[in-house]
């Protein structure tokens, strides 16, 4: 049976306690991946949270996680040319992003669309050199190189990756098929509006958790407890880099998931073996075994139960 889900609100003064027994510590440099539904009532929501990983670190210390933003198909259709990004525009990255984008002493980066958001002594180190000419997950690798810790807070499933894989992906020059996008941008170098088009690599969310074990073996897990209600862990980020590079460049298809019918990992990469027509045959496949259980949902809801 899994642990039991408390109902009792949770503190600032708990989060310390559970982030300093989990193993963060004073000048941490930590790169931090959140599911914050999975936490608890967080009484005071992600700047409890943001309280609470600086009073851990201290003034020496450093927090970062990534607020990245939408793009749109390219050419840019007139409605989306107006949708102009600039530092203070909205993450889909989830509360913690946006919280920490708002916050008076936040560095965000100039870089359009995969903005990292840092608070503390590195901050401006590590994100005013990530700008619309870096590759888009280069704050990591320099993480990576600079002790920096992933500090993961939610299941594998809900947060998935530990921050370094498109670091490897990046590294090792893997090219993937996708469809053209990106977005307007404020450049604050020479005021003006300028189109910014995607230019790296994506992966599949489920084919990351394959590196687990490897992650585990290799001694990169580096602490194992719990935040509030939910799993945590922090990993070494220079060792799960290295593992990954390890693993791609032995296999550049490890990070692929198992399902047939996955088109990103069967068929985007230039190393992708599988075929357009067995994708849609599993996926024909999938939607037949699914019939049973929709006709039955569909005879419940007809029948009011
Ligand atoms: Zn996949």
């Amino acid at each position: 049976m899994g642990a039991q889900r408390e109902v009792e609100p949770i503190t600032l003064e708990r989060l310390i306690k559970d982030l300093r027994a989990l193993g963060v510590r004073k000048g941490d440099l930590l790169n931090v991946k959140v599911s914050m539904g999975s936490i608890g009532y967080v009484v005071g929501g992600a700047h409890t949270l943001i309280d609470a990983l600086l009073e851990v670190v201290g003034p020496e210390g450093t927090i970062v996680t990534d607020s990245f933003v939408l793009v749109y198909p390219l050419p840019l259709s007139e409605k989306d040319a107006l949708r102009v990004v600039d530092r203070h525009t909205p993450s889909y990255a989830g509360a913690l992003a946006n919280a920490m984008a708002y916050r008076p002493d936040a560095v965000r980066s100039s870089h359009p669309v995969q903005k990292f958001v840092a608070i503390g002594a590195l901050a401006h180190e590590l994100l005013d050199a990530h700008t619309p000419e870096s590759y888009a997950y280069d704050v990591l690798r320099v993480m990576a190189q600079s002790c920096g810790r992933n500090l993961k807070i939610g299941s594998d499933d809900k947060v998935v990756g530990v921050g370094t894989t498109h670091v490897a992906i990046g590294l090792l020059g893997f090219h993937q098929r996708r469809p053209r996008a990106g977005v307007n941008y404020y450049n604050y170098g020479t005021g003006e509006v300028r189109t910014f088009e995607r230019n790296w690599a994506g992966a599949c969310d489920k084919g990351l958790k394959n590196f687990i074990p490897l992650y585990r073996s290799g001694g990169a897990i580096v602490s194992e407890g719990r935040v509030g209600n939910v799993e945590a862990k922090i990993t070494d980020m220079k060792m799960t880099l290295d593992i990954e590079l390890d693993a791609l460049r032995k296999d550049p298809m490890f990070f692929m998931c198992a399902d047939p019918a996955c088109e990103g990992c069967r068929l985007a990469w230039d190393f992708s073996t599988g075929s357009r027509v067995s994708c849609r045959v599993h996926r024909w496949i999938c939607l037949v075994r699914s019939f049973p259980r929709l006709a039955r949902r569909g005879m419940k809801l007809l029948a009011g139960e």
